[in-house]
């Protein structure tokens, strides 16, 4: 099990989830991304990050609203292609 980022991260991105995580594995980058994505090998299922996100858009894979089931595989993606993952949150967002 791991938590995901979900939509209303996306073009806020203000990294309060980063500073709470204890295992430092919410990423991204701030000149290319515009939403953060949690490791799924690192996440250790804590919880902390998601009163912590201003916009609620944190959540247990097992809790995403239905609105978001998209974004479930979207974080993991990112650690292994990130441009793709880029691509599907701009699509989204945009409708691109
Ligand atoms: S659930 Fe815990 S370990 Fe996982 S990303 Fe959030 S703060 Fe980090
Ligand atoms: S706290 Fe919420 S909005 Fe801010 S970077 Fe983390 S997930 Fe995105």
């Amino acid at each position: 099990m791991a938590f995901v980022i979900a939509a209303p991260c996306t073009d806020v991105m203000d990294q309060s989830c980063m500073v709470v995580c204890p295992v430092a594995c919410i990423h991204g980058d701030t000149e290319k991304d515009r939403k953060l994505y949690i490791d799924p090998e690192e996440c250790i299922d804590c919880g902390a990050c998601a009163p912590a996100c201003p916009v609620e858009a944190i959540y247990s894979e097992y809790d995403v609203p239905g609105r978001w089931v998209q974004y479930l595989d979207i974080d993991a993606l990112w650690f292994r292609k990130p441009d793709a993952a880029r691509a599907k949150v701009a699509a989204l967002k945009d409708g691109a």
